[in-house]
């Protein structure tokens, strides 16, 4: 049931170290490399999510970290600049690469949503914060209010609120608009703050996709590279 639930709404997906390898490869070829680029991980805090970074470093070296609750982009110009200002400069250019997407769980019957962790018996949920917000707009009356004690969690509500054409969504749908919103929020930090004379990127967005047995799966958003101010997709044929 995971295989075809997994099918059936994520159709592109790949083993999350095959998303790595193969991205890995295609970039080489546009002239990044562990020793010339820096990696940046934005992923949600949840430690299943962990595998994805691993693989990146394992190709990479260190990442920079723009986490925050299920992925979304809160680290702002400051958090760019300071990952822009840890790149490597060879030959004059900066090199980065961002790993940014949201994550869900499917279980071994094929439930959304549905995970198990090490050491807690019971059901537990991915991603624990999209659920949250999930849980609110499923009630009669929602509260979004901003609450200084839930800083992440508000800012992802109210982000996340404009672009839902159906306010009760189903979790797979509220996930791809998260990827969505993560990836378009990113682009305009790099529009404002990235100077393609002097530097390459990518964007690596999909889903982080966790299913039975820990396997780790990544579906594919927007891949892309700018090279020398051009855009080149990325092929992970
Ligand atoms: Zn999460």
């Amino acid at each position: 049931m995971f295989n075809k639930t997994l099918r059936a709404h994520f159709p592109n997906f790949l083993p999350e170290s095959e998303f790595i390898k193969k991205s890995h490869k295609a970039l080489t070829q546009m002239g990044f490399t562990a020793k010339n680029t820096i990696p940046c991980v934005g992923v949600c805090r949840d430690e299943i999510t962990h595998s994805l970074i691993d693989h990146v470093e394992r190709k990479w070296g260190a990442s920079f970290n723009l986490s925050s609750l299920a992925g979304m982009v809160f680290m702002g110009k400051t958090g760019l600049g300071a990952a822009q200002a840890h790149s490597p400069i060879e030959n004059g250019k900066e090199r980065y690469i961002f790993v940014v997407m949201p994550h869900i769980a499917i279980d071994a019957d094929g439930v959304i949503g549905n995970c198990f962790r090490a050491g807690r018996p019971a059901v537990s949920g991915a991603c624990g914060a999209l659920m949250k917000f999930q849980g609110e707009l499923h009630k009669d009356t929602p509260n979004f209010a901003y609450d200084p004690l839930d800083i992440e969690q508000s800012l992802l509500e109210a982000r996340l609120l404009p672009d839902l054409t159906d306010k009760k969504p189903d979790l797979v749908t509220l996930t791809k608009v998260a990827a969505n919103a993560i990836v378009a929020d990113l682009e305009v930090l790099i529009e404002q703050q990235v100077d393609t004379a002097t530097s390459d990127y990518a964007v690596l967005n999909g889903i982080q996709i966790h299913g039975p047995a820990l396997t780790q799966y990544v579906h594919p958003n927007s891949l892309y590279a700018v090279v020398n101010g051009e855009r080149h997709a990325i092929d992970l044929a």
